[in-house]
């Protein structure tokens, strides 16, 4: 049997990081995954990485086919011409860090580098729900808001790497502060950490839901815990989820009007809530985006899901493997 030579994408996280061998349909063959131990110092993660690669590599000998390259997504600002992370806010320590030049000599192919948001907007651009889209944006909704804006079929990096930051979009003037130093940014109202805000703040109301269950043990209550009592039919909980899918609308219409795109695509753990956010967005951005772009405007969940980050990661992993 002949195998065909394969690259390896990782989506590099603040608590793991998750690697698989993909073919050049982009097709995912073989994956696993590492804890980071962020607090070791960027070393360690390093060899822990190129190891996991390493692993992976040795697991296709039998199938005789050969690395082409490796691609790296990274939380946080990336010079991916370059190889090297800016910084990441997950990542103690990552500041002006050259993740490319030990990697490439240890494994002896190319190593491409990019934003984890873009990865997934990549990704999904490539083999997941844009695949006919020219133009579109990818949002993941988890801890934060992580966006990806494709252009013409590119991704759009921007002067210094940093366009797409659809979380710190700022649709409430004098709302929430945000870790980046704002206040109002799309993060604070679409994100779990969002969910989780409103159910606290819903708690200190006397209305009946089954989040009361939490009331004495708050730190415990997650976004998870909030959709599962939405699932049960809980009103309150359900209204949080309007709630977030009103906020994420404001933040659509502005892409929608700024962007013309013909798709978004939203991703995340907060995209399993679906059924109960995204009336209330389509419903936002139909009411408040300019009539043309918000017709033509496809607003679709992520096909990749968890995969979508590595998937985009392989893709310049062979665009850099075809372009040395
Ligand atoms: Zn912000």
């Amino acid at each position: 049997m002949i195998m065909e030579d394969f690259v390896i994408g990782i989506d590099l996280g603040g608590t793991n990081f998750r690697l698989a061998v993909v073919n050049p349909q982009g097709i995912i063959a073989d994956r696993m995954h590492c804890p980071v131990e962020s607090g070791r110092g960027k070393e360690v993660i390093l060899e822990d990485l190129i190891s996991s690669i390493q692993t992976l590599v040795k697991s296709q000998i039998p199938n005789q086919g050969h690395l082409l390259a490796a691609g790296l997504g990274v939380p946080g600002l990336i010079r991916s011409e370059e190889g090297i992370v800016t910084e990441s806010p997950n990542l103690q320590g990552w500041i002006n860090f050259d993740i490319r030049t030990p990697t490439e000599a240890a494994l002896g192919v190319p190593l491409a580098i990019e934003n984890d948001a873009n990865c997934f907007a990549i990704g999904e651009f490539w083999r997941g729900a844009a695949q006919d889209a020219n133009h579109a944006c990818a949002l993941t909704l988890g801890t934060g808001v992580g966006g990806g804006i494709i252009l013409n079929g590119q991704i759009w990096r921007g002067t210094d790497g940093m366009a797409g930051e659809v979380g710190h979009m700022v649709i409430e003037t004098d709302g929430l502060p945000c870790k980046c130093g704002s206040r109002g940014c799309l993060e604070q109202y679409a994100s779990a950490t969002a969910i989780r805000q409103f159910a606290v703040e819903a708690l200190m109301s006397n209305g009946e839901t089954l989040l009361k269950r939490w009331q004495d043990n708050l730190e415990e209550l997650t976004a998870e815990d909030v959709f599962e009592a939405a699932r049960e039919g809980d009103k309150v909980a359900q209204d949080l989820f309007r709630k977030m899918g009103y906020f994420l609308g404001i933040g659509l219409t502005n892409l929608v009007n700024l962007l013309n795109v013909e798709m978004i695509v939203l991703g995340g753990k907060v995209s399993s809530a679906w059924e109960f956010f995204i009336p209330e967005t389509e419903k936002t951005v139909r009411e408040r985006a300019f009539k043309v772009p918000a017709q033509r405007v496809q607003i679709v969940k992520s096909i990749l899901g968890d995969n979508g980050g590595i998937t985009g990661a392989a893709y310049l992993a062979l665009k850099r493997a075809r372009s040395i």
